[in-house]
């Protein structure tokens, strides 16, 4: 089934209101081997994708995930990246700042870890984190080591966003295309899978008790997305809030996504020239 993956961008501006948008839609397979077959295609045109991105050499993919936890962030990377050559291809997560990244710019440890022309690079949580876990708790912002006379919590936000629409900007003019997918997650199917967690022995690692604290600031999270979605969704570095009730459904979106910006970037493979086209049937002939 054709994927409208279109209808979950965010629009330039936009107020975006998340009780609005669909943690859940009409799924694009009709069936489990419908999905397989329709991620499978999927994957391998992402890894053609990927290789002409490798040898063209000149354009750069990065793709950042955030979400509420057990969102599937995690699971949409593995699977929609399945196909993909790891040489082209890094994936960073990004969880609390060490010392180190403390005595930095929020934008710093992000920075250095920037996809290089040719490839694709994937942020498991981004310097996004700095405009809303940090928003939702303030007193993270005051062990930033920031100077006093710059905190302050009436201005920071929006000159956040402005540093993170800038930097996006510019990574643009540079030839990297920033993707962002928010996992749009219900609450009651968090508390599924977090229960899942718990009662099913296997996924027993994957739960920590930190993740049901964070679930009490629900309300603040969503209104931290709301006010950062809209004023970070550019054109060209949009953002996409996913319905991620179902997971499959997610991957099918997300991977969607990615192919269009693939194809939609002007990219060849470099082409053999006649001299270099002698020249290789001249060591041909010396083997
Ligand atoms: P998973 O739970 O699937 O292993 P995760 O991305 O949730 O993956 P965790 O170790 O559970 O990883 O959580 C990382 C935590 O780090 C998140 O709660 C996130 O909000 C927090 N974090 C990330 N960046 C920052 C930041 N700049 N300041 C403060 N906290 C941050
Ligand atoms: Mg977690």
């Amino acid at each position: 089934m054709k994927i409208n993956s279109s209808d979950f961008r965010v629009k330039p501006d936009e107020k975006v209101d998340l009780k609005k948008r669909a943690t859940e839609v009409k799924p694009f397979y009709h069936s489990k081997s419908d999905y397989k077959k329709m991620l499978a295609a999927h994957v391998k045109e992402l890894s053609e994708l990927q290789s002409l991105l490798y040898a063209d050499g000149s354009h750069s993919l990065l793709l950042i995930f955030q979400a509420m936890d057990a969102a599937g962030k995690d699971g949409a990377i593995k699977h929609v990246m399945s196909g993909v050559n790891p040489q082209g291809c890094r994936v960073r997560g990004f969880k609390q700042p060490s010392a180190e990244e403390l005595k930095h710019d929020f934008l710093w440890r992000t920075n250095r870890c920037l996809p290089e022309r040719g490839q694709i690079g994937i942020f498991n949580r981004s310097y996004y984190e700095d405009v809303l876990v940090v928003r939702v708790h303030p007193e993270l912002l005051k062990s930033q080591g920031l100077p006093a006379d710059l905190i302050n919590e009436k201005t920071i936000w929006k000159e956040r966003y402005r540093s993170i629409a800038d930097m996006e900007a510019h990574l643009s003019r540079n030839g990297t295309r920033v993707i962002k997918f928010f996992l749009h997650l219900s609450k009651e199917e968090q508390k599924k899978r977090f229960l899942a967690r718990i009662d099913e022995p296997d996924k027993n690692w994957k739960f920590s008790k930190g993740d049901v604290a964070e679930r009490k600031f629900w309300p603040k999270y969503m209104k931290a997305y709301e006010a950062c979605l809209g004023e970070t969704s550019s054109k060209e570095s949009p953002w996409y809030v996913v319905p991620a009730d179902d997971k499959k459904n997610a991957r099918l979106i997300i991977s969607d996504v990615i192919l269009k910006a693939l194809r939609s970037l002007k990219m060849e493979y470099p082409e053999t020239t006649d001299e270099r086209r002698e020249e290789l049937m001249r060591i041909r002939s010396e083997l």
